[in-house]
């Protein structure tokens, strides 16, 4: 017990909630995930895990409505999680995984110098979570041209963004997507993330994805 209290101390995450531990305790492989993330992000500053037993607890802790969907937020440096018995089945992942998509947004929101637009919060929370690696995208699932005018309304915000940041990582590494996170003033002009670069990749996402 006192050595798992020491392995999250360790990575700069604290508990509201002793209880929720006992999900993480198997989970060193996340664990070391949340150390790589700070790595790359070169980010140090400590984050809390706050578990919520309820939707409706958890938007009164954002001070805005959660969809029935949601079952992890963040605000600031605090990851409010919906305990995990209330998801356990819906093959969402692990309690640890969805930590570690909303960590990766509080590492983005610290290096950002702009708003960071919606597919590349989204697809890098998905790539350090490595949820893109079950997403099957279907090519009648890419709908538009340019990346930058897909929003939370579209159902496929996150299947899109997963998988272009995975291109982009493969194609540019992502280290370097991280660090032009940092340095870019204006995403949309940007070379390797900007909307011309982006839709050639999608472009080319569009003819290797399955009919
Ligand atoms: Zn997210």
């Amino acid at each position: 017990m006192m050595k798992d209290f020491r392995k999250f101390k360790d990575i700069g995450i604290n508990f509201s909630e002793p209880e929720v531990l006992p999900c993480l305790y198997k989970e060193d492989y996340w664990l070391e995930k949340i150390r790589t993330i700070r790595e790359v992000f070169g980010f140090k500053s400590r984050v809390n895990i706050k578990a919520v037993d309820s939707v409706e607890e958890l938007s009164d802790c954002l001070g805005v409505k959660a969809p029935s969907w949601v079952i992890g937020a963040y605000c600031g440096n605090y990851i409010f999680m919906l305990k995990y018995e209330l998801w356990q089945s819906r093959n969402l992942g692990t309690f640890a995984q969805v930590m570690t998509h909303e960590f990766t947004h509080i590492a983005i929101n610290s290096k950002l110098k702009q708003r960071c637009p919606v597919w590349l919060n989204e697809g890098l929370a998905l790539y350090f979570a490595e949820q893109y690696k079950t997403i099957r995208l279907k090519r009648e699932n890419i709908s538009k041209e340019d990346i930058y005018e897909i929003d939370y309304l579209d159902n496929c915000l996150y299947d899109i963004s997963a998988k272009a940041v995975e291109k982009l990582a493969d194609t540019y590494g992502i280290t370097a997507i991280v660090k032009s996170l940092g340095i870019s003033t204006d995403f949309a002009e940007d070379k390797i993330l900007g909307v011309e670069n982006m839709k050639r990749i999608l472009s080319e996402m569009k003819n290797s994805s399955t009919q």
